[in-house]
């Protein structure tokens, strides 16, 4: 192969290593802060649950106090039940006491009801608090995995600039130039393999007469079709069923 060629075979390797380089460490921002508003919402759920724990009690403090407030006019006719002098005011004090026992009777039942979501309450927090501390162990793994991923490309990056300046720096300036003028119109793909007598990027069949001359790879042949950089790799031999 002449060295033109493999100069540019390294060159677009060096250039796809990069792009795939650069990628991975621009996503990186992204991904953690993906990262903390999963953290973000965990916590919430937390809060929320230490809300609605707060919110049930004050709710349960405030129908004791109306039962209270209940119980003692319940009390107070209780007592002056013992002093009624005629049978229309025993009947009155007997009507009182009911409607006092019906509204102590629903407050107990409301503070029940209030007892038992405190239960459920207290449970869902536990599972969020859980849920968090999992989160907090996962999360802060993958952001370690990440940030030591972009320190590698951010390395790798750098080496490879240095190796690519080296190699177009021994690189006929033209040839670097359709290179790059290649790269550019082809999403940084310019310089690809030709198998079966196709090019590998856009699958147009070549001529007879110039696969001949990339399968010399001697030279520098472009595809007629996507203008890339061909070169010749000699095609896998196909496994036969038949002997
Ligand atoms: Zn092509």
């Amino acid at each position: 192969m002449s060295p033109e060629l493999e100069h540019l075979i390294r060159l677009q390797e060096i250039e796809t290593k990069a792009a795939d380089a650069g990628r991975r460490l621009s996503e990186a921002p992204e991904r953690i802060a993906a990262l903390d508003s999963t953290l973000a919402a965990a916590r919430e759920e937390v809060d929320r649950a230490k809300q609605a724990i707060a919110d049930n009690q004050t709710a349960r403090r405030l129908i004791e106090k109306d039962l209270a407030v209940v119980q003692q006019r319940q009390s107070k006719y209780k007592d002056q039940l013992m002093e009624v002098k005629t049978n229309r005011e025993y009947h009155a004090m007997q009507t009182e006491i009911a409607t006092a026992n019906a509204e102590v009777g629903k407050f107990e039942e409301r503070i029940l009801i209030g007892m038992v979501e405190a239960d459920d309450l207290t449970a869902k927090l536990k599972t969020a608090e859980q849920t968090l501390v999992a989160e907090e162990a996962r999360i802060r793994a993958e952001r370690s995995v990440i940030e030591r991923d972009a320190a590698e490309m951010k390395t790798l990056a750098a080496s490879l600039a240095r190796e690519r300046e080296g190699l177009v720096a021994r690189m006929p300036r033209n040839v670097v130039e359709l290179f790059e003028r290649v790269s550019k119109g082809r999403h940084g793909l310019a310089v690809v393999p030709a198998r079966d007598e196709r090019c590998s990027e856009c699958h147009v069949r070549l001529r007879p007469q110039v696969f001949n001359h990339i399968r010399k790879n001697d030279q520098i042949v472009q595809c007629d079709s996507c203008q890339r950089i061909l070169y010749f790799v000699a095609a896998k031999p196909t496994e036969t069923t038949s002997a």
